[in-house]
Parts: structure tokens; sequence; C-alpha cells
């Protein structure tokens, strides 16, 4: 899928937006220590004349002339930075700021050869849009690991979940270094869509791109773009973003209508992620023997060799919830 014009217009929107506040921000801080640091704006005035002096040596050719005027430089500049740093404040109090360092707030990271190439951020942006991300937003609003409760967990069913839990913080703190997949099976309500949507929150706020699908949402769209012979490029960018995105959530697998085409889309999807190091978490009602019947051998073995497995048991927690929100008991 490609973004339409409005949208790519909101996303660099966007990234003005954020400009401007750093920018704001900036000569906040520059008023504030002209304000409070003595003789500091007086150097940062002066730093125009110390390259001046130099003008005319280097004009005429004066062969040190150049080295002269950096170490000049340097040496104001280090001036500047052991006042603001006796007065209290960081040494790179006054250093731009951008919320993403990698493109500085532009979403592009030029190259020297060829065009430039769109910045993580960008991408983040663009499949929070075209994959109508705002559901997962909605998910990970109440569903964190700040949010996160024992209380209706008792004995192994209480182990497992907290064990689950422990496999669920490993995985976002190895994420970095580590290729990791995660399975979630086991009845309804037990918490498997919840801790999908603990890890997608720590993982999106550390600026990693995820994709989240019910498997009926997944389906639907693979099947539409397939089908659809207008829209090969839509399809081909489609199939770039599920098997390239950081981290893939399919929640809920089991309740789409199987088929072969279902079949068929998700082994190349696990075994192109697999192929790519690319993670994927997957949550389902199905017990194992449910996924081998349903979904093929190579479905299953693809899952069980390379997914951690996490079976979850106990009540309906959102049902409990429910309960115990309207006031009613069990
Ligand atoms: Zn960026």
């Amino acid at each position: 899928m490609a973004l339409n014009n409005l949208q790519y217009e909101n996303i660099i929107c966007e990234y003005r937006d954020i400009q401007n506040r750093n920018r704001h921000e900036m000569n906040r801080r520059i008023r504030e220590v002209y304000a409070r640091v003595p003789g500091y704006e007086e150097l940062d005035m002066a730093t125009g004349s110390v390259s001046s002096a130099f003008a005319e040596d280097i004009i005429s050719g004066v062969p040190d002339a150049l080295t002269r005027l950096h170490d000049a430089m340097d040496a104001h500049r280090r001036k500047k930075q052991d006042l603001i740093i006796r007065a209290g404040y960081p040494a790179d109090y006054l250093d731009p700021i951008f919320d993403c360092p990698d493109c500085k707030d532009s979403g592009y990271i030029p190259s020297t050869h060829g065009p430039s190439r769109k910045c993580a951020c960008f991408k983040r942006r663009e499949l929070a849009i075209l994959y109508e991300q705002s559901n997962i937003q909605n998910i990970i609003s109440t569903e964190n690991f700040s949010t996160l409760s024992y209380e209706y967990y008792q004995g192994n069913d209480l182990e497992r979940f907290s064990r689950a839990v422990e496999i669920c913080q490993n995985f976002v703190q190895n994420f970095k270094q580590d290729y990791h997949n995660l399975f979630f099976y086991g009845t309804v309500g037990t918490g498997k869509s919840f801790l999908s949507g603990c890890v997608a929150a720590e993982l999106l706020k550390t600026g990693r791109s995820v994709i989240y699908f019910s498997a009926v949402g997944l389906f639907d769209t693979l099947a539409r773009f397939t089908f659809d012979s207008k829209n090969k490029t839509d399809l081909y960018n489609l199939y770039q973003d599920i098997y390239e995105c950081d981290l893939i959530i399919i929640d809920d697998l089991g309740t789409e209508v199987t088929n072969s085409f279902v079949t068929s889309q998700l082994f190349s999807l696990l075994n192109e992620r697999h192929l790519r190091h690319r993670a994927t978490i997957i949550s389902t009602n199905l017990g194992l023997e449910e996924l081998r019947d349903r979904y093929s051998d190579r479905v299953f073995s693809r899952i069980t060799s390379n997914y951690q497995l996490c079976k979850l048991t106990g009540p309906d927690v959102r049902m409990l919830k429910k309960r115990k929100y309207n006031g009613t008991s069990a």
C-alpha cells in the first residue's frame, strides 16, 4: 500500500510541527542562558569577529591562516561551553534539539550516492496510517505493562501468566540484538492479546515499526489486494511492509475463515519473516493439535521450531474485569 497525497502531506506537516517546537525550545534555552550566565551573550555575539580577524590572511593566501582560524574558533567554542557547564547546565544544553537525530526531524536520510531514503521514523508513521493502527493505539492505551495485574490468576494459571510476562519483558529488552518470535495460545480471555499489546507499546516507544493485525483483518487485506488486478503495486508494497516491519502481531489466529489461500499466505508470511529475521507474535485460542490440523504440517513446524510457545490458562479475565467494573459479583 502507498500513502495518498493528503496522508503524505499530513506526515510532512507533523515533521514541520516537530521542527517548530524544537526551534522554539532552542530559542527559549538561548534566552535563558543569556539571562543567567554572565558573559555568555557577549561571547556569542563576538563569534563573528573571531572569523573576520582572519579574513584578510585567508584571502591573501597566508599559509596556515585556515588552521589558525579553526583553532581560534575551537577555543572560542570551548570558552562558551565552559561558561554554561560552570553555571550548572549540561554541556549539550545549547546543541540543536531533534526528536529523531537520524534524520534531524526531516523524515529522510540524505545519501551521497542516489536519492535520500525514508528514515525509520517516517516508515513508522506511514505504517500507522496505512494499517489503521488507530486500532493498536487504542489497545496499548489500556493494555501495557503499567496496567498489568496478576489479581485474576491463581495457582498454575498465575505461574503461567507470570512466566509469560517475564518472557515478554525479555523479548522487549533483547529485541535489538536477538531475533525471537512468540506464540501465545490457550483459552479465551487469559491475557494473550493483552501481552501482545504490552510488547507493541514498549517497542513503539523505542521507535520500532510495528504492525498489528487481527487474523481476520490480515487475510481480508491480503485477499482484497491479491484478487484486485489493478492493485499490483499496492500488493507489492503490502508484502514489503508485512515481511519487513520490525514486529508484526497476528491476533486471534483461527477466527478467520481458514482456506487454502489463508494457509499458503500464512506460511509465506512466517517463512519470509523468518528468513529476514523479523519478529512475529501470534496469539490464538486454538490448541496445538488444532493448529496443525487447520494450517498444515509446514505451518505447524515453522511455529513449533521458531517460536517460543507460551500457554496461558485460567478464567476469562475480560469477563471478570467487566463484572468488577459493573459492580456485579461472579
Ligand atoms: Zn527519523
